[in-house]
């Protein structure tokens, strides 16, 4: 467990700017922390998840690429900024209605996930504050 800023640095990324772009005090609200395998085994192919308390990365992230981890934790931290501004019963109702509002028109669970608008505005986030690296699901 360790602050993100510490794995935004390793990047090669200034907290400061994530900071400023999201939330002025966000940035180590939240631990990053190794996902338990029971929490990635309802995950499938997803590398982290942010939930109000921690940010849960899969352990090879945390092990791999500093680049990769990274840009991971950006977007994570986008979703922070989401709980911290939403409120948690909003954010969840509006996350998941989104979700199950695009499956119920037939879309994929992939194509559902990526239309939520949660998910649409970190990674336009993340795409501003890197510049146009990889882009993270
Ligand atoms: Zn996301």
């Amino acid at each position: 467990m360790y602050p993100p800023s510490a794995a935004l640095r390793a990047a090669g990324i200034d907290p400061q700017v994530v900071a400023d772009l999201l939330d002025p005090d966000h940035a180590d609200v939240v631990p990053l922390r190794p996902a338990p395998r029971w929490m990635r085994l309802l995950w499938g192919d997803v590398g982290a998840m942010t939930l109000p308390w921690a940010i849960y990365v899969h352990p090879d992230l945390l092990t791999g690429d500093p680049g990769r981890l990274g840009a991971v934790v950006v977007h994570e931290l986008v979703h922070v900024a989401q709980w911290r501004r939403q409120g948690v019963v909003r954010f969840l109702a509006g996350y998941l209605a989104a979700y199950l509002r695009a499956r119920s028109r037939g879309s994929d669970h992939r194509t559902a996930y990526e239309a939520i608008p949660a998910e649409q505005e970190a990674r336009t986030a993340t795409a501003r504050i890197l510049g146009g690296g990889p882009e993270v699901r």
